[in-house]
């Protein structure tokens, strides 16, 4: 556990106690470094919502599978472990958000692709080939040339700055 303040991974449990009927862990630490004091909250993700896959049957939520999809599609992509880690923090809390018991998984495809979309445009295309299956080859083309204007315009927006009106 890094220190909120100075940011050492160096910190030491002081004092830990059971809430909520054993359900969650508060946990007192201190820094070694800095010496400040922070309280961590710890319990078990119980809330993550079944899947329901295509052909109807129920799968538990496997942050597994979740992580070797995305890494597959980032394959030789110039995206850090941790970029995708976060990507993968934020899907889990939708999910976990989402107030579901079930989600489809088709719903879990649009947010790893909504994710990949942000991070690198190519691990978006082979995740979206993939999952998507492109009814024909003029829907994937389309969906290429959407990626590259898109591309451009930012690229665009990146050299030229919009100057601000007054
Ligand atoms: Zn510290």
């Amino acid at each position: 556990m890094y220190c909120p303040f100075c940011h050492t991974d160096d910190t030491k449990v002081i004092d830990s106690r059971l809430l909520r009927e054993g359900n969650q862990t508060r946990r007192r630490r201190e820094c070694s470094k800095c010496k400040e004091r922070f309280t961590t909250y710890e319990s078990a993700e119980l809330t993550l919502p079944r899947v329901i896959k295509r052909d109807e049957r129920r799968a538990l939520f496997s942050e597994e599978k979740l992580r070797a999809g995305m890494i597959r599609a980032l394959e030789k992509r110039p995206v850090s472990v941790e970029q995708v880690e976060t990507a993968i923090g934020r899907i889990i809390r939708k999910a976990m958000t989402s107030g579901e018991r079930e989600i489809p998984s088709s719903q879990l495809g649009e947010w790893v692709m909504e994710e990949l979309h942000q991070l690198d445009q190519v691990a978006y295309v082979r995740f979206a080939s993939v999952y998507r299956c492109f009814q024909d080859i003029d829907e994937f083309r389309r969906e290429i040339s959407r990626l590259t204007r898109h591309a451009k315009r930012r690229k665009t927006t990146a050299i030229h700055p919009r100057k601000q009106n007054h």
